[in-house]
């Protein structure tokens, strides 16, 4: 178990079959404003790929894009519809299949308001992360430890969260409704950058 970390793109071949979990970071959460600074991948076997682009970056990553665009490998999340944004507006692709844990917690854990990352690897995984390094400057020339660490463990538990969320969806009956609203994803997130972006655009008024 270990955090790689990567300056431009994914060495080619790090990553097992199936399905990756993914994460970014960037200079804040305007996805068509704030710059793209790290993406995080996991195929859940222990390992973290941490991905770093710099400031006069030319984004061409030929080996990341090909993951991210494969069809055929499901992509989890926690709240999709920011990285795909993000990544769409810098990388220019859609990184779908879409599985996003924040949207299952929504449809199955009605009993609480409480559906950040945190709160849901406490509750499903009994684990403690600390969420001490969210608001930090992710294009700094040089990323600390702390942060490193930080942005590695947002993929960390994505595929055992995913587990645990399945078995609710099953259990609660939701499953049609969570794979339409993973569906929607990539679509709420072009509303986002093609000027939507508070505009529930299902709303009566
Ligand atoms: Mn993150």
């Amino acid at each position: 178990m270990a955090v790689h970390f990567h300056e431009e793109d994914l060495p080619a071949g790090v990553l097992a079959e199936g399905p990756v979990a993914v994460d970014t970071e960037a200079m804040g959460l305007h996805p068509g404003r704030d710059r793209l600074c790290l993406v995080q991948i996991s195929d859940g076997r222990g390992d973290e790929h941490l991905v770093r682009f710099g400031p006069d970056s030319r984004f061409d990553a030929p080996n990341l894009k090909a993951v991210l665009g494969d069809p055929h490998r499901l992509k989890l999340y926690h709240f999709a519809r920011f990285d795909l944004a993000v990544m769409r507006a810098y990388l220019g692709v859609m990184a779908e299949p879409v599985y996003c844990t924040k949207t299952a917690s929504r449809l199955v854990r009605t009993y609480t308001d409480r559906h950040g990352l945190k709160e849901l690897v406490k509750e499903l995984l009994g684990v403690d992360v600390s969420k001490q390094q969210q608001s930090s400057d992710w294009g700094a020339p040089e990323l600390s430890d702390a942060q490193k660490d930080y942005a590695a463990s947002d993929v960390r538990y994505l595929h055992q969260l995913k587990e645990k969320l399945d078995e609710r969806l099953t259990r609660e009956g939701r499953w049609p409704l969570a794979q339409a609203c993973f569906d929607f994803l990539p679509h709420r997130a072009m509303l986002d950058l093609a000027g939507w972006p508070e505009v529930d655009i299902f709303a009566h008024v």
